[in-house]
């Protein structure tokens, strides 16, 4: 199924009431209202447990579910989403103290990222977490804190597999990488953690983002087992955690097909065993950031102004690049196409031909929208842009100009 977002249609999550978007059951005027301010990034709770279910229904049971919680670290989102996974997966202390005051439970806590201070991975250990370790330098310095304080460091070793995906998405696994550990280095720390007062966990092997071609997913995770089992042969003790990674994608862009999980579990079902035969204990964990919470959310900004140049229209509004790196097309796109952005409250009206949907900054980067065919939107319409509930309000350089921040509200439908 392809999902197209015609610049004056509802979004397949969301629906309509008088001609306005309603999210959560709130029409955006309402909701607007409420808060008193726009902008706004609103997150539906509905949305988040649908993806899950769909996840959920797919997969085997065997298969576990983590939130990787950068894809959108809101309190409420992270209290909401760690009641359907199984763990929560985080890249800093700020995430860490968040996942915990959100009742996560530290046995399936994991903590990944390149550049671990010394104070976080203190904090880590006297959590219970589970530390992936991404580099010699981590091992050592475990290695010192399990002297000092006579706790047990819980890891796990983080892969720099060797293989790397071959269709798009963002590559974050294979060749040189600040990420994790090259796999043919592997056996050795591997060796080393076994010598040392350690709980040894297992593997963390994540080789890419943004994926929605299932065949390279199938492939990847294909290749992680192979490199899991591989490596498990030189563990120091049994496995009890595999995270085979992630990367499963929502569509941004026209023309880009919903992930079809089908594939992926029938491939899993078949993995199953096999990973068994090596790893008869482990957690098998998948785990995911933006496909549990980039389509429960919605960037909400008010048009000031309508401006004609030159023959273009441009619906200059009070949110852009700072609030919303990504829909900018400056968060790591190549060629900048538009995010799936409508006129919130004209929904049902027709198009009224291109406008250009720009923001408050002095740069020509702040567009939000080029030359998309919307609605006729005067002063005070909303502007929505969907697929906006992860990698939003926390990617984005909200100080850049000195703009207030959004305001984020998390609502239920
Ligand atoms: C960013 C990240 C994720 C989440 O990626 P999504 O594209 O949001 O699913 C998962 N694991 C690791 C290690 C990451 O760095």
């Amino acid at each position: 199924m392809t999902i197209d977002f015609p610049g004056h249609s509802a979004h397949p999550w969301f629906g309509v009431r008088n001609n306005c978007l309603v999210v959560g059951g709130r029409p955006l005027t309402d909701l607007a209202a409420q808060i008193g301010r726009t902008p706004f990034y609103v997150y539906d709770r509905s949305v988040m447990t649908r993806k899950f279910d769909l996840l959920r229904t797919a997969l085997p049971t065997e298969i576990h579910v983590h939130y990787a919680m950068k894809a959108n670290p809101h309190p409420e989102v992270v209290r909401h989403l760690g009641h359907l996974v199984d763990g929560l997966d985080v890249a800093s202390a700020g995430e860490l103290r968040v996942a915990l005051e959100a009742g996560g439970n530290p046995q399936d806590i994991s903590f990944a990222g390149p550049a671990k201070t010394v104070a976080e991975l203190e904090y880590a250990v006297s959590s219970g977490i589970t530390i992936n370790l991404e580099s010699e330098r981590e091992l050592r310095l475990l290695g010192d804190l399990a002297d000092h304080s006579g706790l047990m460091p819980r890891v796990a070793v983080r892969v720099n597999p060797d293989f790397e995906l071959k269709s798009s998405g963002m590559k974050m696994g294979g060749g040189p990488k600040q990420f994790g550990i090259d796999a043919e280095r592997v056996p050795e720390v591997l060796r080393r953690i076994g010598a040392l007062p350690m709980e040894f966990r297992g593997f963390h092997i994540f080789w890419g983002s943004q994926n929605l071609n299932s065949g390279a997913i199938i492939e990847a995770q294909r290749k992680t087992v192979a490199l899991g089992l591989e490596l498990a042969r030189h563990a120091p003790a049994p496995v009890t955690l595999f995270n085979m990674g992630g990367g499963f994608g929502i569509p941004y862009f026209p023309g880009e097909q919903i992930l079809d999980l089908e594939p992926i579990a029938v491939n899993l079902r078949m993995l199953l065993p096999e990973i068994r035969s090596g790893m008869p204990d482990a957690e098998i964990v998948l785990e995911l950031g933006r496909y549990l919470v980039g389509e429960s959310g919605v960037y909400v900004c008010r048009v000031l102004d309508r401006k004609l140049s030159r023959g273009q229209v441009f619906l200059v509004t009070d949110g852009g690049l700072h609030h919303h790196l990504a829909a900018s097309g400056n968060f790591g796109q190549v060629i900048r196409k538009n995010y799936p952005v409508i006129v919130g409250t004209r929904v049902n009206d027709a198009d009224a031909g291109p406008a250009s949907v720009v923001g408050p900054l002095c740069t020509p980067l702040d567009l939000l929208a080029d030359r998309m065919p919307l609605a006729h939107a005067q002063e005070g319409d909303l502007i929505a842009v969907f697929q906006s509930g992860a990698y939003g309000f926390s990617a984005s350089p909200q100080a850049f100009l000195s703009h207030p921040p959004p305001v984020e509200l998390v609502v239920s439908g």
